[in-house]
């Protein structure tokens, strides 16, 4: 059967095979979600590939469709509620640590603003950048965090530590 046979096969017999194709996925719901799963990991950049086509061709229908899902009235409580799974599931490792690296730069610097030399309790004490993160300095190594007072941090503003010639 070639192409065209098989496709006035198809419009003749529509029901039928519909049908049996119904009663086909009812009777292995599992073998036909693996096989499924199994066809989009083999044509994961395919299917990529396309749906992004479909995605720069089609961008009012998008919006339709965000449109839509927006106005549903369960959506906010659906939201919520999936905020507070994901909290549940992703604990906040990241907040933690970096908490505890601000606590050691402190300690390392003795609590003293390492601009003007002014201590914890008389001004706010912030971790300052030496190398600006504007200019690819690093965020989080130790070697590139230094105590300052909010107004030396803020005054600094984007300059280097060597540029500010601070002795
Ligand atoms: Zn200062």
């Amino acid at each position: 059967m070639n192409k065209e046979q098989r496709r006035k096969y198809y419009l003749k017999n529509r029901d039928r095979i519909l049908t049996n194709q119904k009663r086909y996925v009812e009777n292995h719901r599992e073998k036909v979600k693996n096989d499924k799963r199994k066809w989009q990991e083999k044509n994961r950049e395919r299917l990529k590939k396309y749906g992004k086509r479909w995605r720069e061709k089609n961008p009012e229908k998008i919006k339709e469709f965000t449109k839509r899902y927006y106005s549903r009235p369960d959506i906010k409580q659906q939201k919520l509620e999936y905020n507070r799974q994901y909290r549940k599931n992703h604990p906040r490792k990241d907040y933690q640590h970096k908490k505890k690296l601000r606590f050691e730069i402190l300690k390392r610097d003795n609590f003293t603003c390492q601009y003007c030399g002014r201590k914890a309790p008389n001004v706010e004490l912030q971790i300052d950048h030496i190398q600006p993160l504007s200019e690819d300095g690093e965020r989080y190594k130790k070697e590139n965090l230094i105590t300052a007072c909010s107004d030396c941090n803020q005054g600094k503003g984007d300059v280097l530590l060597s540029e500010l010639k601070v002795v």
